[in-house]
């Protein structure tokens, strides 16, 4: 079965963005305290592909031994799963480049695993702020990049991506099982 998995710093708006996508505010409960979604959550969805819920990296409240037990499981979670056809990594649309993102790309692109960012928020900027911030990344992505890769604008209030990230997922895994 084939895997979609979302990923993020802490308060980026994952389970507000999976609870969109679901469809079901039972399913990922939004957490209220940063970091607290630390465990791997599995959502089926239909008999072709699930939704994964992983563990928001940037836990900037826990020690450092915490956090690198937690990156070390994420990373090898990512690496050992042969059925992960796409890595959602999620950017608040807010903020310019971090770091900790763009490093953490990086690590996806050496590593061979495909992934496409979602910018999350939007609702929370003017369309051309939101267009600055887009181009603001993805200049830092192409100084290492050839091509940026597939991005999607989503809005958890205005319900804005939704269609598309799901028609995003449906027809990379029509490709796939081809
Ligand atoms: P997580 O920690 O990444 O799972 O983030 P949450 O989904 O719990 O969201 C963190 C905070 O951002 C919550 O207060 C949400 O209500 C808020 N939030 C999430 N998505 C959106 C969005 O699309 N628009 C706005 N305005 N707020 C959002």
């Amino acid at each position: 079965k084939a895997e979609y998995a979302f990923i993020g710093r802490s308060n980026v708006g994952k389970s507000s963005l999976i609870n969109m996508l679901t469809n079901n505010k039972s399913l990922a409960k939004i957490s209220v305290k940063p970091g607290k979604t630390q465990l791997v959550n599995h959502f089926i969805i239909n008999k072709e592909w699930y939704l994964v819920d992983l563990p928001g990296y940037g836990f900037a409240k826990v020690a450092k031994n915490t956090k690198q037990r937690f990156s070390k499981l994420i990373f090898s979670y990512i690496e050992s799963r042969t059925t992960l056809i796409n890595l959602f990594v999620l950017v608040d649309c807010r903020h310019e480049p971090q770091n900790k993102d763009v490093d953490f790309m990086e690590w996806l692109g050496v590593n061979g695993i495909p992934f496409s960012i979602i910018f999350t928020k939007a609702d929370k900027l003017s369309k051309q702020k939101l267009k600055d911030n887009v181009i603001a990344y993805e200049k830092e992505l192409l100084t290492s990049w050839e091509e940026m890769p597939p991005y999607f604008i989503s809005s958890a209030s205005s319900g804005l991506g939704k269609d598309e990230i799901l028609n995003y997922i449906e027809e990379t895994n029509k490709k796939i099982s081809l």
